[in-house]
C-alpha cells in the first residue's frame, strides 16, 4: 500500500490536477490500494483564512467577491477536468454544498463578531474539503475505483486549534477500523492532508503547510510501503541550485542529514513533518508533480553508503566570535549558536547575524566581553563519510579559504568556515567533488 501527497501546486488548477490523476492511476495497479493525501488548492489557505478573519467585521456585500473567488476557481477547475457529464455535475454540486456551508459558517462569524482560532480551523478546512472532493470525482470519471474520505473522522487531535497535537495512538485504532479496510487491491481513497479533529469532532489543522505531515501519520498507521511526496522539484539537492547550477538531486539519503541539512541552511522539507514515517521504517520519496519521470530523492532511516558527500548548504551573514572566556557571555546567546569549536587556549561560536535582532542580540551579550569578532559564512557538508580524513583532506584542499574545518556533532556532517566574502567560491568548490571523493 502506498500513500501519495500532493501539494498546493500540484492541485492548482485542472492541468496540475490531471497529472496528479494520471500519476496516481498508473500507480494503482501496482499497488495494493493507494491512499491520495491533497492540499488545498495553491494560496486557497491563505485566501480562507483572510476570509475568516473579514468576516467578523466586514459587511456582506465586502465577504461576497471574496467567497465568490474561492466558489468559481473550484467550480472552473472542476468543469474543466472533468468531462464525464454526471460525475461533472456531482462535482461541481459538492463545490457548491460546501462553499454554502462555508458562507453560512462566515455568516456566524460575522454575527459573533470575532473570529476564534477554531472558527480559522473550521473555514481553513474548505480548502481541502473542495480540492480532494473534485478529485476524487475525476478518479470515478476515469474508471478508478476511488472513495473520498473524511481524514477528520481518524486524525484525532487535541484543542489546540491552528497547531493541534495529533493523538497517535487513536489515530492508529481509528485507521485500523475504518481507512485500512477500504485498501483493497487498485483501490483509491482520496483524503486531506492538514486537518484533523477533537474528541468531540470540532475541526482543527495541524500546522501550516501540515500536509506532509498526515501523510506520513496516515503511512505509519496503515503500515504503508512506501510515503511519497509529490511536489514542484525534484527532490532534496546537493546545493541550492540558485548558488549552484549545477546542482542536482540526491537519489538516496537518511533522515539524520535531511535534519542537518534543514537545520544548516537548505529548504528541504520539514524533517519534524517525515519523522512519523521514519520511525516506522517507511522510506519517504520526493518526487516532482511536472516531472513525473525524474527519479526523486528517497529519505530512509538507514544510511545509504553510495558516495562519501551528498550535499552542501550555506549560511550566510554570521559571526564568528572568538574568545578565551565564554563564560561571561555565553548564556545570553548560547540558544543561538549555530556551531562551537574549542581548542585549549580559545573558542570559538558561530551566529546567525542575518537580522536586525540577532545583531542586537550580540552585542549585547558580548559587550565588554574580550572578544575578538568576524564576519563569516558557515558551510555544512553533509554524507555518509563527511568525517572521515579523506573527506576533511579533500575538503580542505579545495577550500582554499577555510579558517576553520570542523567536525559536527553528528558524525554526517562537516563544517567549513569561510569570511563571507569567500561563501560562494567555496560551496561551488565544495559542491565540485561531492560526486567525484570516492566511497570507501
Ligand atoms: N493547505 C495547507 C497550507 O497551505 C496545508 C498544506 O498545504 O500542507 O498550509
Ligand atoms: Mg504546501
Amino acid at each position: 500500500m502506498l500513500v501519495m501527497k500532493f501539494g498546493g501546486t500540484s492541485v492548482q488548477d485542472s492541468d496540475a490536477l490531471q497529472r496528479v490523476l494520471s500519476i496516481v492511476a498508473s500507480h494503482a495497479p501496482h499497488h495494493n490500494g493507494i491512499i491520495v493525501v491533497l492540499s488545498a488548492t495553491s494560496k486557497t489557505t491563505d485566501a480562507l483564512l483572510h476570509i475568516a478573519r473579514t468576516a467578523a467585521h466586514a459587511s456582506e456585500e465586502e465577504m461576497q467577491p471574496l467567497l465568490l473567488a474561492v466558489r468559481d476557481r473550484h467550480v472552473q477547475i472542476a468543469t474543466s477536468l472533468i468531462a464525464n457529464v454526471a460525475q461533472q455535475a456531482i462535482a461541481i454540486q459538492r463545490v457548491h454544498q460546501l462553499c454554502d456551508e462555508l458562507t453560512e459558517y462566515c455568516q456566524g462569524i460575522a454575527v459573533l463578531g470575532e473570529c476564534t482560532a477554531q472558527s480559522l480551523d473550521m473555514v481553513a478546512s474548505f480548502g481541502e474539503r473542495l480540492s480532494t472532493s473534485i478529485f476524487e470525482g475525476a478518479c470515478k470519471a476515469a474508471g478508478l475505483t476511488s472513495t473520498w474520505f473524511d481524514v477528520r473522522s481518524v486524525m484525532r487531535t487535541n484543542e489546540s486549534f491552528t497547531q493541534a497535537n495529533v493523538d497517535h495512538a487513536i489515530v492508529r485504532i481509528q485507521c485500523k477500523a475504518t481507512l485500512l479496510p477500504l485498501l483493497t487491491s487498485s483501490s483509491i481513497v482520496v483524503t486531506q492532508g492538514f486537518l484533523g479533529a477533537t474528541a468531540d469532532g470540532r475541526t482543527t489543522t495541524l500546522g501550516r503547510g501540515g500536509s506532509d505531515y498526515t501523510a506520513a501519520i496516515l503511512g505509519a498507521a496503515c503500515g504503508a510501503e512506501e510515503i511519497q511526496i509529490w511536489t514542484d522539484v525534484s527532490g532534496v539537492y546537493t546545493t541550492d541550485p540558485r548558488l549552484v547550477s549545477e546542482a542536482r538531486p540526491i537519489p538516496h539519503m537518511s533522515f539524520r542529514e535531511v535534519r542537518e541539512l534543514a537545520i544548516y541552511g537548505a529548504k528541504v522539507l520539514h524533517p519534524d513533518t517525515i519523522a512519523p514515517a521514519i520511525d516506522a521504517n517507511i522510506p519517504v520519496r520526493v518526487l516532482n508533480t511536472f516531472r513525473e519521470n525524474d527519479p526523486g530523492t528517497t529519505i530512509t532511516a538507514s544510511q545509504p553508503h553510495d558516495a562519501d558527500l551528498h550535499a552542501v548548504s550555506l549560511i550566510r551573514s554570521c559571526v564568528a566570535i572568538h574568545t578565551s572566556r565564554p563564560t561571561s557571555f555565553l548564556h545570553e546567546i548560547e540558544s543561538h549558536v549555530l556551531l562551537r569549536a574549542s581548542t585549549a587556549e580559545a573558542t570559538v561560536f558561530i551566529l546567525p547575524a542575518r537580522t536586525d535582532a540577532e545583531r542586537v542580540a550580540i552585542d549585547v551579550a558580548v559587550a565588554g566581553a574580550d572578544v575578538h569578532r568576524t564576519n563569516v559564512a558557515l558551510i555544512a557538508v553533509c554524507g555518509p563519510h563527511a568525517q572521515a580524513p579523506t573527506s576533511v583532506e579533500t575538503l580542505a584542499a579545495v577550500a582554499r579559504h577555510a579558517q576553520m574545518i570542523v567536525s559536527g556533532a553528528s558524525d554526517v556532517t562537516t563544517f567549513v568556515v569561510v569570511a563571507d566574502e569567500h561563501a560562494l567560491d567555496t560551496v561551488r568548490a565544495i559542491h565540485g567533488i561531492l560526486y567525484s571523493a570516492s566511497s570507501e
